[in-house]
This record gives structure tokens, C-alpha cells and sequence, in this order.
């Protein structure tokens, strides 16, 4: 976040003379209290500042970057989340194909019967499935899928930031968010989707201090 010249002037003099009180900063700025409420405000909202009845405000002593690693790591996947796309492990693998580019994902969910969580595919699976000979409609998809219990997960509660070290260390490019069902641990409905997108979105907003 870029502070205006009004802000920086207001974090100097509490960082020189904190505590001190809102009426004391605006009579060293010759203003009004209600003309800084705003900026006041803003430093205290973005962590810059403390705030403390009776005493005033004071200096957090963090810096600019201390301030946003504290802001992604409160991001979730909750918040962020998009609609997965799910297919039955009965479906062909044409069918997985068709369905990707009508959706306009690049990786499909696998469900069970049951809509339990029985695999992933991606555009790799598919276009080395399509590589061989065969009938690309007779092909179930749950032969050529990754399959549980390999299927890395996340669920809603969990931070962005721990999504996104998921699809960065095992390399891979969305993630199922998830909830256990009930009376079976191991056992997965889908409930969303994280996605290399989320994440390139999540610091897009940041970047441009959209309230993420
Ligand atoms: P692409 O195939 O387009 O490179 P990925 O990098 O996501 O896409 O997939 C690489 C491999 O990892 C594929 O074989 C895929 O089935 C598997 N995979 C994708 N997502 C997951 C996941 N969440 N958990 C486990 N394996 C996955």
C-alpha cells in the first residue's frame, strides 16, 4: 500500500513522539481531528499503526513487506475458491476431452458413484492417452487418471498460501478443495477448486490493493 505525503507525515510524528493522542498529531499538523479521522484510520486499518483507548496511537515497528506477508498469510481458500468440474470415472476419456474445452479448465475432478473424490485428470493425461491407438470413447477415464490416495487436496479453512506451496512443490496445477464425509475419513466430496489462476489472481488484487 502507497501512503500519501499526509500519512508519511503522520507515521513520523508517532513514530518520533507515540503514543499521542489524534488531537495531538492534528495540532502539530494544524488540522482538525475530523479532517485526519480518514488517515488515521487507513494507517491503523493497514497495521502501520496501534491504536489504544486512553493512550493514543503508537508505531507498530513493522515495515511495508512485514505488513503484506501478514496479509497473505491471512488470505483462505475459502475466499477464494472457484466452481470445480467434475466428471463420473465412468466417462471416456472423449468425453473428459470435450468436457474440458467446454468448461475452459485444464483439470478435471474424477468422482465415484457415490460423488466421492476418485481421482484427477489434466491436459497431459489426456493428450498421452490420445497418443495411442485406441478408441478414445471406449476409454474410461478412471484408467488413465492420477487416483486416491495420491491426489494432493486442500480444504476451505485451510490458508492460500499453503494451497499455493502445494501447486508449486508437487508441481502440479489445481488442487480439489474438499470436505471428509461424514463417518469416513479418506473419503472426499468436492466442494471447489484452487487453481495456478487463483493464486495469480489473489496477487493481482493485492498488487492493485483491491480488498482481497
Ligand atoms: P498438466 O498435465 O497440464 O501439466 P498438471 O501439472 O496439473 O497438468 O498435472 C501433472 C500430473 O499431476 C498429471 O498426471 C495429473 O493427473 C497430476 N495431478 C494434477 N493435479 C493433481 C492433484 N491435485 N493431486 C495429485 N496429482 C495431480
Amino acid at each position: 500500500m502507497e501512503l500519501n505525503k499526509r500519512q508519511e507525515r503522520i507515521l513520523q510524528i508517532v513514530k518520533d513522539e507515540g503514543p499521542i493522542t489524534g488531537e495531538q498529531i492534528a495540532e502539530k499538523l494544524h488540522l482538525t481531528r475530523a479532517t485526519l479521522r480518514p488517515d488515521l484510520a487507513i494507517l491503523t486499518m493497514a497495521g502501520y499503526l496501534d491504536a489504544r483507548p486512553r493512550v493514543g496511537y503508537f508505531y507498530s515497528g513493522k515495515t511495508g513487506s512485514q505488513l503484506l506477508g501478514e496479509r497473505v498469510r491471512k488470505l483462505q481458500v475459502k475466499d477464494f475458491k472457484s466452481v470445480p468440474i467434475v466428471i463420473q470415472e465412468s466417462s471416456s476419456v472423449y468425453d473428459a476431452i470435450c468436457t474440458m474445452f467446454l468448461e475452459d479448465v485444464g483439470t478435471l475432478f474424477v468422482v465415484n458413484k457415490e460423488n466421492t473424490l476418485a481421482g484427477v485428470v489434466s491436459r497431459k493425461d489426456l493428450l498421452r492417452a490420445s497418443l495411442g491407438k485406441q478408441h478414445l470413447e471406449d476409454m474410461p477415464v478412471s484408467i488413465i487418471m492420477t487416483r486416491m490416495p495420491n491426489i494432493m487436496t486442500c480444504y476451505m479453512e485451510d490458508s492460500l498460501l499453503d494451497a499455493a506451496g502445494k501447486l508449486i512443490n508437487n508441481q502440479i496445477d489445481a488442487l480439489p478443495v474438499v470436505k471428509e464425509k461424514e463417518g469416513s475419513r479418506k473419503s472426499y466430496e468436492v466442494i471447489g477448486r484452487i487453481t495456478k489462476t487463483t493464486i495469480t489472481k489473489a496477487f493481482y488484487e493485492l498488487g492493485n490493493d483491491e480488498p482481497v
